[in-house]
């Protein structure tokens, strides 16, 4: 019987080897990344439907659930849809996010290789402000979508984004630049693309956590 938490940690590792071998044996090749969850993105975007949990229902026209790779690498997270991608369904593809197409590019990366959602999936009338509810009734969905998709990396873009996933009040200038984390997924945030449009000088932080970004996906291997 292991007595130490370093001989119970050694004693775990060896049980583990055990089992992997024994299904080796067996002729498994694979293990599902998480095994208690067999649904994937489809099975979320059905048990959204036409979903009136919140109020946000009532003046949109279509629901923003998300685009991209299922498996990706890296996954953007943005507020909240705007007058555009609420007309087309599609993330990011208004004028702000053409700038997030751009910054992907920077990083050597294509947008149908990362996945890109939002906190709430539904336009917020007059591109305000997600309200705390609506937050509230959209956040399980998106969690979903994470833990389906378990990326490398998160980047949290703007406030809203970055405070919903790290659970804090704080400001997008005081999180920003620093890995945090989301589940045990590292969270790099940065200002909103939205932002960058209106204040251009502060393009430079988000290139440097791009960066940042890039380096930590150029250091593993999934
Ligand atoms: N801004 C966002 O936060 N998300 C979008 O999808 C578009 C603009």
């Amino acid at each position: 019987m292991a007595s130490d938490p370093q001989s119970e940690l050694r004693a775990l590792i060896g049980h583990l080897r055990s089992y992997v071998l024994y299904h080796q044996q067996l002729g498994v090749e694979a293990f599902p990344r998480s095994p208690a969850l067999s649904e994937d993105l489809k099975t979320v975007r059905e048990e959204l439907g036409d979903c009136r949990r919140c109020r946000l229902w009532e003046t949109r026209k279509k629901i923003v659930f998300g685009k991209g790779n299922e498996r990706a690498r890296l996954v953007f997270v943005g507020e909240a849809p705007g007058y555009e991608e609420d007309i087309q369904g599609i993330p990011f593809i208004g004028k702000a996010g053409q700038l997030l197409t751009r910054i992907i590019a920077a990083i050597g990366m294509k947008r149908d290789e990362v996945y890109l959602t939002n906190v709430v999936k539904c336009h917020p009338p007059r591109n305000r402000v997600p309200a705390h509810d609506e937050v509230a009734c959209c956040y399980p969905f998106l969690a979903r979508q994470l833990r389906i998709i378990r990326p490398q990396v998160i980047c949290a873009l703007g406030s809203a984004a970055a405070r919903t996933l790290l659970n804090t009040e704080a400001g997008i200038t005081t999180l920003r630049g620093t890995f945090r984390d989301w589940e045990g997924i590292p969270v790099m945030p940065t200002f909103h693309p939205a932002f960058l449009l209106r204040s251009p000088d502060r393009k430079r932080e988000t290139w440097e956590d791009m960066q940042a970004l890039q380096r930590h996906l150029a250091g593993e291997n999934r």
